[in-house]
């Protein structure tokens, strides 16, 4: 649902209560948010999303500012052996110096892709925290520096977001996220199929919502793949998924 966590008022309340406190830093990245910085003091990511960003490695970053827990967090990765080899290390150190470029441009067009879809009457909720009627907009301009590319949005009805799912070309529904390419999920299906029904449809994750990890291509194309599917859906067309 894209809500965003105000990380220095959590860091006071985990410091007052002698806790450590861990941000996913993988939707972001170090580009737009430092959590360190901010009192975070452990930050996660996924190497595998914006990290590498093209969809062809698996990887993962443990970042600490406190050098006896990163000896101690170094100790258990190096006992279980849990490393990366050195070509995906490789190819990491690659893909993160391209890190900048594609974030803003995946930025951009994500604002676009963003803006178009709340225009649609077919969309009933778009979830982008670059926009100023999110409500945690204030939040994530004040700790960051920019509002990634992640979209989730609603459509009207359970047709309406099959027949995306099934018809959209340049957009591909695959999982994982951060890639050049544009991907589209079902979470309902995918990423939250494993928590109980009512419990996702309490937090808005229902068979109406669609996520997007919006990336490299020309916006304009990626607008003109998905606009047919949704002016016409629900005209009677089998599900096929
Ligand atoms: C994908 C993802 C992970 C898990 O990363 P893998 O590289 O797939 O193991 C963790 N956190 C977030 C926010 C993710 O999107």
């Amino acid at each position: 649902m894209m809500h965003v966590t105000d990380i220095a008022e959590t860091a006071r309340l985990t410091k007052r209560h002698g806790l450590l406190l861990i941000v996913d830093n993988t939707f972001l990245t170090p580009y737009y948010l430092k959590p360190l910085e901010l009192g975070a003091d452990i930050v996660i990511h996924s190497g595998t999303k914006y990290l590498g960003g093209h969809n062809d490695t698996l990887a993962g970053f443990l970042v600490v500012s406190d050098s006896e827990l990163s000896e101690r967090l170094r100790f258990i990765f190096k006992t279980t052996g849990a490393c990366l080899s050195p070509f995906h290390s490789w190819l990491l150190i690659r893909c993160i110096k391209t890190l900048a470029v594609r974030m803003d441009r995946q930025q951009e067009n994500a604002m676009r892709i963003a803006q178009w879809l709340l225009t649609h009457e077919r969309v009933r909720a778009v979830h982008y925290i670059g926009l100023p009627s999110h409500p945690h907009y204030e939040v994530s301009k004040r700790q960051g520096t920019g509002f990634g590319s992640m979209i989730s949005f609603e459509t009207d009805s359970e047709e309406t977001a099959i027949r995306v799912l099934s018809k959209v070309s340049l957009i591909q529904y695959a999982e994982s996220l951060g890639g050049v390419e544009t991907l589209i999920t079902y979470p309902m299906l995918q990423t939250h199929a494993d928590i109980p029904k009512e419990e996702r449809e309490a937090k808005g994750i229902n068979e109406r919502l669609l996520r997007l990890s919006v990336g490299l291509e020309y916006a304009e194309d990626l607008i003109s793949c998905a606009a047919p599917t949704i002016r016409w859906a629900g005209c009677g067309q089998k599900k096929s998924l």
